[in-house]
């Protein structure tokens, strides 16, 4: 083809391209970034948006879940933490987002999130067997333990209570982390959802970031387990406690102690077991405390 005619569909291309999209052509503003870089399935995952600036309000839809994103005069960017559930298949998935300002008409725009599959272990597990094969007489409390958790679950803060980094709930080793299939006494039951820390009972666990507790109460597997909700279906839980340092309604900051550790429901000796759910997902506690969310 001859430069000149090349030039020309260039051109072209160009101005079709601007009329079928004239605002997030025209702004060029638009960018978006997340970590992790290659999210799997169990990954939260960290959304930065930079928007053209007369927008006041962004939006976004990640894998059918509405994300509404925060402004940071740190970054001079708008944020979300999203999650990719575990059953999600590897592909591409689109993230649209949506932005709205004074007088303006929306402006919209959407990304490729490419999502590989993790490479979770199998893990094989002795407890006593009333764990595994729970006795009939105590049916009846695990039916009542997920009604409970059914509501609480259900129940989330409408504007999100965290900010900057979630942080470990104790400074010890990783003795078991997520995603890792369970095989308890010979016998597959069920996926590894939480990260647990190697912790003798007695040590201090601290909120990994703020919230309000929204459970704190002894149940048959989770033994004395505390549910902080930090906003907008984003829970993290910590379970097995030996003793409670807060109350159901209790709102707590990143750091506050909120119990000491132990080995109380299913466990096979004492650890914390820590878990990261959003939108009734389990998500890797991992990925979530690898996160670099802007400070402000
Ligand atoms: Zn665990």
């Amino acid at each position: 083809m001859p430069r000149s005619r090349q030039m020309l569909s260039v051109t072209w291309f160009l101005l079709v391209a601007l009329a079928l999209h004239p605002r997030a052509f025209a702004s060029g503003q638009w960018n978006a970034q997340w970590e992790p870089a290659k999210p799997v399935n169990g990954s939260p995952v960290l959304f930065r948006i930079t928007a053209p600036k007369q927008l006041t309000e962004i939006k976004g839809n990640f894998l059918g879940q509405e994300l509404s994103f925060r402004f940071s005069d740190a970054c001079h960017c708008w944020y979300a933490i999203a999650g990719v559930s575990l059953v999600t298949k590897p592909g591409t998935y689109t993230l649209h987002v949506e932005g709205k300002g004074h007088g303006q008409e929306a402006s919209t725009m959407s990304y490729t999130v490419a999502v590989a599959t993790a490479p979770y272990p199998a893990t094989t597990l002795k407890v006593p067997p009333e764990f595994v094969e729970p006795p009939k007489e105590t049916l009846a409390r695990i039916e009542e333990d997920q009604v409970i958790k059914k509501r609480v679950f259900a129940a989330t803060l409408p504007e999100p209570r965290w900010s900057g980094r979630f942080e470990a709930p104790a400074k010890a080793e990783v003795s078991g982390i997520f995603g890792s299939a369970r095989v308890f006494n010979g016998v597959k039951k069920s996926q590894h959802t939480g990260l647990d820390f190697r912790v003798t009972t007695g040590t201090p666990v601290a909120a990994s970031n703020s919230g309000t507790v929204i459970l704190a109460r002894s149940m048959y597997f989770e033994g004395n387990c505390v549910i902080i909700d930090h906003g907008q279906g984003l829970l993290t839980l910590y379970l097995h406690l030996s003793e409670f340092k807060v109350k159901e309604g209790d709102a707590v900051e990143k750091g506050q102690i909120i119990g000491l550790s132990g080995g109380t429901g299913r466990a096979t000796a004492p650890h914390l077991h820590f878990a990261v759910r959003w939108r009734g997902e389990y998500l890797d506690p991992r990925t979530l405390l690898e996160l670099r969310p802007p400070e402000n």
